[in-house]
């Protein structure tokens, strides 16, 4: 049963892209696998979302090319659906622009300068173009450090060095403020101050 409104045959690319996108759940599900968060149970306690709505959400998200699911379980972000990271950013600048004083617990950096960079699809700060794998996020709800993205295979660009997406941070190793961390990894205990660390997002967190 489609989600809604069947726009797939629109010629309008803005009406296309909106028949997938268009939809609360498919953008905090993106965010969170951006963030790293891949198996369901990790989406679902994530997102607040239901066992149908994240199904139902998920199917359609690998119909589409968005994601796929991993040979050992969980689910990845396709290059197609990499590329939705800009969209994700312009509702997050729409955000602030409507409430700069807000309680805003996402933060966008550039990953070549490490410059905050909210909301754009390149580096106000060094010109540098940003997209999935050149991208930082710091979410409040995450501890606060800066991490990369979970994305498809590649290289993050960090402040002028390349670091593998994905690789590890070692178990127990201290990480501290304003180093990244990959996306994901746990943040080292006491590094998140009780208050700011919610137990898991909700649709309406946008943490
Ligand atoms: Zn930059």
């Amino acid at each position: 049963m489609p989600l809604r409104s069947d726009w797939s045959a629109a010629t309008c690319p803005i009406a296309h892209a909106a028949d997938v996108l268009a939809d609360p759940w498919v953008l905090v599900i993106l965010r969170e696998l951006f963030s790293g968060r891949s198996r369901f149970d990790e989406l679902r306690q994530a997102t607040g979302a239901a066992d149908s709505v994240l199904s139902r959400r998920l199917r359609r998200l690998i119909e589409v090319g968005l994601i796929e699911r991993r040979e050992t379980g969980g689910y990845l972000l396709t290059d197609a659906g990499a590329r939705a990271l800009p969209i994700l950013h312009a509702y997050a600048r729409f955000t602030r622009a409507a409430d700069p004083e807000g309680p805003w617990g996402l933060t966008i950096l550039c990953a070549r300068c490490a410059a905050p960079a909210e909301a754009s699809d390149w580096c106000p700060s060094c010109g540098a173009p940003l997209d999935a794998w050149t991208t930082l996020w710091a979410r409040r709800s995450m501890g606060g450090l800066p991490f990369a993205l979970a994305v498809p295979a590649g290289e993050v660009v960090r402040a002028g060095a390349a670091v593998r997406a994905g690789a590890a941070v070692p178990a127990g190793a201290a990480v501290p403020a304003g180093e990244v961390v990959r996306a994901g990894a746990a943040v080292p205990a006491g590094a998140v101050p009780a208050a700011d660390a919610p137990a898991h997002d909700s649709p309406r967190d946008p943490a």
